[in-house]
């Protein structure tokens, strides 16, 4: 079906990310494997493009799009690429972003913003501690107020680009009797001292992605880099999620559609009995199911890009398409790699790598069961 959210202009952008990523990317793509992580000249490279810019306002180094849809594009293709790129190109460009854009003082946004645009300066957001992620509101890491300054202590875990992030937005609890509305954000600069980071973590999936677990020790961070109001962070985290969620759920469609499209190439060459295996009768039906799945899904999605870009997506709405777009992916790649077989099962194969780096989709940027609960509140249960 034609999807019609997208005009002229995007498409232009389109041609000129794909063209980044087969020009830049694609050559380097065994390096990053190998290095558990998007080397600099990665972001250096997609800074000079612009695309790291495109929520931060001209005067600061951005491109200010204040188009949502150039978001959407640009995560639509590098998802066809792999799971990783959306994913730390999207924690910086898409998620962090936001809070560095509304939330901070005129001194802050001159001292990150340039950098931040330009790959020299990469961002991550520690919200989910060893103890929990789910309960964001009991979360551990303390600061506590010494004259200008605040002092931090405690740890975060799973932060994507923490291993090579040079800004970590960092959720931490100012006032320890209130929970939720006793957290404040705190932007610290990874060379502070009392900063340290663990090992990148080994993990199922996307394992280009440097995925770190952060720790802090009488951590002294001055009152410049409260970010927001103090013991509003719960509040202000609440406030971008629905653009969080809406990013994983572009992500986790164009990601599926991507490998269904290899795997019915697939299907249409590989032989058994005589015939290729997408003619017999039940995988036939199979794929006729995958695709409508895809495509209606994508109609929902679509909409909620509109709804975004209008400025009216609403949370409950975000989080109907985070999960359901996790699933729905979760259940074609699954599909796709047994329509291929043994080869399915092979790490050289792209539907394997693929399968193995989406099972993280159900889980985090809040769990499958934690956006069936929120829509579950939303109908007064
Ligand atoms: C690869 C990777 C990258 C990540 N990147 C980041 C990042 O950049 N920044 C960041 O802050 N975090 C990040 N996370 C963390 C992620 O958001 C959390 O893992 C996620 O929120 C779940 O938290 P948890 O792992 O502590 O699970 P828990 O909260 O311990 O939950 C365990 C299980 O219990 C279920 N559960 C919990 N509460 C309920 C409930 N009320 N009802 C029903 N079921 C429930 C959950 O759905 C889950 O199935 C990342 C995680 C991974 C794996």
């Amino acid at each position: 079906m034609k999807r019609a959210i997208y005009d002229e202009d995007h498409e232009a952008f389109r041609s000129s990310v794909k063209e980044f990523l087969d020009r830049e990317v694609a050559p380097h793509l065994a390096e990053h494997l190998e290095a558990k992580a998007l080397p600099r000249e990665f972001w250096l490279a997609a800074g000079k493009q612009g695309f790291l810019g495109l929520e931060i306002p001209e005067e600061y180094g951005g491109s200010e799009a204040g188009d949502y849809r150039f978001n959407a594009v640009l995560t639509e293709e590098l998802a066809k690429v792999n799971m990783t790129l959306p994913s730390c190109v999207g924690i910086h460009a898409d998620i962090v972003a936001p809070y560095l854009v509304h939330l901070t003082s005129e001194e802050q946004k001159k001292r990150w913003l340039p950098d931040f645009c330009a790959g020299g300066l990469l961002t991550a957001i520690g919200m989910t501690e060893p103890s929990g992620g789910s309960d964001l509101a009991a979360l551990k890491t303390t600061a506590v107020a010494d004259g200008d300054d605040w002092v931090l202590n405690g740890s975060k875990t799973f932060i994507t680009n923490g291993y090579s992030a040079d800004l970590v937005i960092v959720a931490v609890r100012t006032s320890p009797e209130k929970k939720a509305r006793g957290i404040t954000l705190f932007g610290v600069e990874t060379d502070t001292t009392g900063f340290s980071r663990g090992r990148k973590l080994d993990k199922v999936g996307q394992a280009e992605s440097d995925t770190a677990e952060l720790f802090f020790e009488d951590l002294r961070v001055p009152g410049a880099n409260v970010i927001g109001e103090v013991d509003s962070g719960f509040i202000h985290m609440m406030t971008f999620l629905p653009q969080e969620r809406l990013g994983s759920a572009i992500t986790n469609l164009a990601h599926a559609a991507q490998i269904l499209d290899e795997t019915l190439a697939y299907t249409k060459e590989r032989k058994a009995f005589g015939q290729s295996i997408g003619h017999f009768q039940h995988n036939k039906f199979l794929l006729a199911e995958l695709y409508t799945r895809v495509e209606v899904t994508q109609a929902y999605v679509d909409q909620c890009v509109v709804a975004h870009t209008q400025g009216e997506l609403t949370p409950i709405d975000a989080a109907k398409a985070k999960w359901w777009t996790a699933q729905v992916q979760n259940d074609v790649l699954d599909h796709c790699v047994q329509l291929h077989g043994g080869y399915g099962y092979m790490n050289e194969y792209r539907v394997a790598r693929a399968w193995r780096d989406a099972r993280v989709t159900k889980i985090w940027a809040g769990s499958n069961e934690i956006m069936k609960e929120l829509i579950g509140r939303d109908l007064g249960l």
